[in-house]
């Protein structure tokens, strides 16, 4: 099996190199836009490309209000902290999910508690949750609180795992019904949607990232979603220090972060934004071949749920086993063609491995057997 995988994923990319699982695509305005903010000295704090970024995404998404952030991570801190995160509180997110989720929480003096996840979306699972909370939590008017000690449960992160839509309808109603926030860490589905509504629009805030392996890239760079014209504006002016306009006054009001995006890593995401629709298509081609592929083995392609359209970031198979996840593992990395093994389960890291959890039964059967395929939509019908 591990040969033909090979050969067909060889055939994909047209190459005997070595083919990386997701790498930047540079084909359009990159170069020209990037060079406009070095020639006209606007590399940092200001210029036009920062809000023209926002704009951009703001139309893409059909959100309120979009704010550029220095990463993926600042813009999920910045989500939790506008979400009303506190020291002390608990946040439920998912053991499968990349660390940034948790050290974001982390930084807000909150500690996860670990819910399972579902086999339709590999993302949070809302009957896990409501079970979780049904056993460990009461809430009032004031909240959402643990049993065992009274510490409120603020928030709610579902992760959409490798661009699949989580069962968002579903986890809004486990949280108004127990009064929580629902923020989403949608760093890794820019172009996915739920029901026709984009990824990190649905909870009161999301956020995405640009990293380099991302679907587009500014270098380093995220985004915080939000739909509240209030919220958002709060959002931005917290992100930039805080500082109140005027021509030469240095006055803050509150304390902020300096989370903003410099003009020449936004001039590389205006140039990304065009791309973006291409990309998308080539990605959805490429999961559409791999779904083939697979159609007729013993491993199991991850589909996009039936409610949702996925921007297939990240294409992933479920192995009978683990032991022939292993050897295709192995196999395919020693010929030069690179899968991965999912993150290691949160609750196995030092630092979070006494957090509250539910059985994660779901998580570990997928961190036993899943691996990620090769993803660029680079070189695909170009
Ligand atoms: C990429 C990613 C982030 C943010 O990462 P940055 O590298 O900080 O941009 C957050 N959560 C998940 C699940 C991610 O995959």
């Amino acid at each position: 099996m591990s040969a033909a995988v090979i050969n067909f994923i060889r055939e994909l990319y047209r190459t005997n190199e070595f083919i990386p699982l997701h790498t930047p695509t540079f084909a359009g305005n990159e170069l020209k836009y990037v060079a406009e903010t070095i020639q006209s000295t606007f590399v940092s704090s200001v210029g036009k490309f920062v809000d023209d970024f926002e704009r951009k995404m703001e139309a893409f998404t059909s959100t309120t209000k979009a704010i550029a952030t220095v990463n993926g991570t600042a813009a999920l801190h910045t989500a939790l902290y506008m979400a009303g995160v506190k020291t002390g509180d608990y946040v439920i997110t998912q053991a499968l999910t990349f660390v940034a989720t948790c050290n974001a929480l982390h930084h807000m003096g909150a500690e996860p508690i670990f819910v399972d996840v579902s086999k339709v979306s590999l993302s949070l699972c809302p009957v896990a949750l409501d079970n979780y909370l049904t056993e460990n939590a009461f809430s009032n008017e004031s909240g959402c609180f643990h049993k065992s000690n009274q510490r409120p449960i603020s928030a709610v992160v579902p992760m959409h795992t490798f661009g699949h839509p989580a069962e968002l309808d579903e986890l809004v109603a486990v949280c108004s019904k127990w009064n929580i926030v629902l923020v989403e860490d949608a760093a890794e589905s820019l172009g996915s949607y739920y029901k026709g509504k984009h990824t990190g629009t649905i909870g009161e805030l999301g956020a995405l990232s640009f990293n380099g392996n991302k679907v587009i890239t500014t270098g380093g760079g995220g985004m915080v979603l939000c739909r509240d014209a209030a919220l958002g504006a709060r959002t931005k002016h917290v992100t930039t220090t805080a500082k109140v306009p005027h021509p030469y006054e240095f006055f803050h009001d509150e304390p902020g972060f300096n989370y903003r995006l410099p003009n020449l890593n936004a001039a590389l995401g205006c140039a990304q934004m065009e791309m973006l629709p291409e990309f998308l298509k080539q990605k959805r081609q490429l999961a559409q071949l791999y779904k083939t592929f697979f159609a007729d083995t013993e491993f199991s392609f991850v589909n996009e749920p039936d409610y949702a359209q996925s921007n297939y970031w990240l294409n992933a198979v479920i192995c009978p086993d683990p032991q022939s996840r292993d050897q295709l593992l192995k196999s395919t990395n020693e010929s030069g063609v690179m899968t991965r093994p999912i993150w290691k389960l949160m609750h196995r890291l030092p630092m979070f491995q006494n957090a509250h959890r539910d059985s994660l039964e779901v998580s570990e059967w997928i961190e036993g057997n899943l691996i990620n395929l090769p993803s660029s939509p680079t070189q695909l019908a170009l």
